[in-house]
């Protein structure tokens, strides 16, 4: 039975699924969310995994603790020095909630503002646009939209030799909710989120083994930013094995004994915690009743075409739980599309241009083609870099490492990807995306003023060096 009507209902409150209901609800349509995201509290928290146990926690956590570290490992350098540095826990991990309260709470004000109605619950789609919800307390409703969106994201993929058991074993949501600094941490997966969660714990003094499957270390990131990240690491203490196989894990005296085996055969392991971060894979579970349509691929994604159109009429998914990079403003991007399309507008994402960061120390960011992919795909291409080492504020930060690397076509001059690796590359990356987006030359790059002293004059450097005339150094 149909007992609430409405033009889009969105199942999914993260960071795809509540930036489209806002949209939706912005473009003068009655919009429902419905999100099952429990915070620490018990009561609903929207914003997903994102807001709740990944991009903003995570970040909190990094801040803290690269203000830590660099009292003993920066501010020295500065002439600063400091006694008896001590963290206190609670207060560490207590910022970080009380960020992930504000930003979900949030939401939660941007629904009521835009008139999104909020449902609390687990949303399943059944056939003819009808959503049944089932709410906290196990009471169903019935919803029936012209619209539904699934956004219902992605979960921590778990090995079944490794299951997560939350005290020992743990995922993302475990490694950013410590209530102790572990003395020795495992990592298994040298990922984003891997070397992310593996530098927070790291900085506070655990030593940090990271156990990675693959031969090559970040192998979707540029190959020389890889090996300049990956030197750097190292000299941080991180202790990264590459084409590592974990076989074992088990829980013993209050530690975890590990046996994993590489080139040079089989090693074990003991650590206090183990982080288990090998990827995510698409949340589905009882979303899609008998007879909708909607198709699930081999990998468990919601089937879309490039508009995010399942197919089935009125039926959309976003975010995660569907093909492309798993990251929330791919989503958002995705979420404010559909609505623009569902209102008759023009949606679109341009998924040539998605800018990726991991937000280590140094940070690296990139957009675009690696040289590697523009060699596998016959594309002539020229490269220019330049050096944080040879930029006058990156050396007064004291931040001296790594560069900026400008790939463009070899005939067009045509932007192909930009790769960083260096202090607050998250926020250099924008400059690039926007010149890629405008379909700009490195010419446009060299020839736009960039202010002196700033970070920024090392991706003119590096575009005016495709042309060998960067000025700073020789070519
Ligand atoms: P989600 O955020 O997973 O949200 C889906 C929501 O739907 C959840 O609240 C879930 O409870 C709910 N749901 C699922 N099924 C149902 C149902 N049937 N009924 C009702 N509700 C349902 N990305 C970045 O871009 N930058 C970062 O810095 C970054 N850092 C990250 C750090 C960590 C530790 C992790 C784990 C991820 C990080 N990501 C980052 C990835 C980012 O969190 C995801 O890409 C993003 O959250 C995906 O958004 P989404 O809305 O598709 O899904
Ligand atoms: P990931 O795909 O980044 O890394 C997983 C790593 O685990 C890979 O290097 C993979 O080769 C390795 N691996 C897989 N199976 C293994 C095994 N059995 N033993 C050892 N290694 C194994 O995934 P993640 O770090 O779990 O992150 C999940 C998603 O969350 C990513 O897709 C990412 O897009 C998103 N995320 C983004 C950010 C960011 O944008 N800064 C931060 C965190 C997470």
């Amino acid at each position: 039975m149909t007992d609430i009507q409405f033009d889009v209902i969105v199942i999914g409150g993260g960071p795809a699924g509540y930036i489209c209901a806002i949209r939706a609800a912005q473009l003068g349509l009655k919009t429902a969310c419905i999100d099952a995201f429990k915070g620490k509290d018990g009561k609903q928290a929207l914003g997903g995994t994102c807001l709740n146990v990944g991009c903003i926690p995570s970040k909190a956590l990094l801040d803290s603790s690269k203000q830590f570290h660099g009292l003993t490992h920066n501010l020295p350098a500065h002439g600063i020095s400091v006694e008896n540095a001590k963290l206190d826990m609670a207060t560490f991990i207590g910022r970080k909630d009380k960020i992930v309260k504000q930003f979900t709470g949030g939401v939660g004000m941007l629904f009521k503002a835009n008139k999104v109605t909020a449902f609390f619950g687990t949303g399943k789609l059944l056939k003819g646009n009808e959503v049944e919800v089932t709410g906290a307390d196990g009471a169903k409703q019935t919803l029936k939209a012209a619209n539904v969106i699934i956004a219902s994201g992605s979960v921590p993929i778990e090995l079944p030799f490794a299951k997560f058991d939350g005290k020992y074993i743990i995922d993302n949501a475990g490694a950013l909710d410590l209530d102790r600094i572990p003395k020795r941490l495992g990592v298994i997966g040298a990922g984003v989120i891997g070397l992310e969660l593996g530098s927070v714990w790291k900085r506070l003094g655990s030593e940090v083994t990271i156990i990675e499957a693959l031969p090559d270390f970040l192998g979707a990131a540029d190959a020389d930013i890889a090996k300049i990240a990956a030197r750097e690491f190292k000299k941080q203490g991180l202790d990264i094995h590459l084409g590592a196989k974990l076989s074992k894990a088990e829980v013993k005296k209050n530690a975890v004994e590990l046996t994993y085996a590489d080139k040079n055969g089989e090693h074990k392991l003991t650590v206090d915690k183990l982080l288990v971060a090998v990827g995510r894979r698409a949340y589905t579970q009882d979303l899609l009743g008998d007879g909708t349509g909607v198709k699930v691929d081999q990998r468990g994604r919601v089937e879309v075409d490039e508009h995010c159109w399942t197919g089935v009429d009125g039926v959309w998914a976003i975010g995660d739980c569907v093909r492309g990079p798993m990251l929330a403003h791919k989503g958002e991007e995705e979420g404010v599309m559909v609505a623009e399309l569902i209102a008759g507008k023009a949606g679109h994402v341009n998924y040539d241009v998605i800018p990726y960061v991991i937000y280590t120390e140094p940070e690296l960011a990139w957009a675009g083609k690696t040289e590697q992919e523009c060699k596998d795909q016959g594309m002539p291409y020229k490269t220019g870099n330049f050096p944080f080492a040879a930029n006058g504020r990156a050396v007064a930060m004291n931040e001296p490492a790594g560069l900026v690397k400008v790939i463009a076509h070899a005939e067009t001059d045509r932007i192909l990807g930009v790769h960083m690796i260096g202090p607050v590359v998250s926020e250099l990356i924008a400059e690039a995306v926007v010149a890629m987006e405008f379909k700009g030359s490195s010419e446009d790059l060299a020839r736009i003023v960039h202010a002196h002293p700033t970070l920024s004059e090392v991706v003119h450097e590096a575009a005016l060096a495709v042309d060998k005339r960067a000025l700073n150094k020789a070519n």
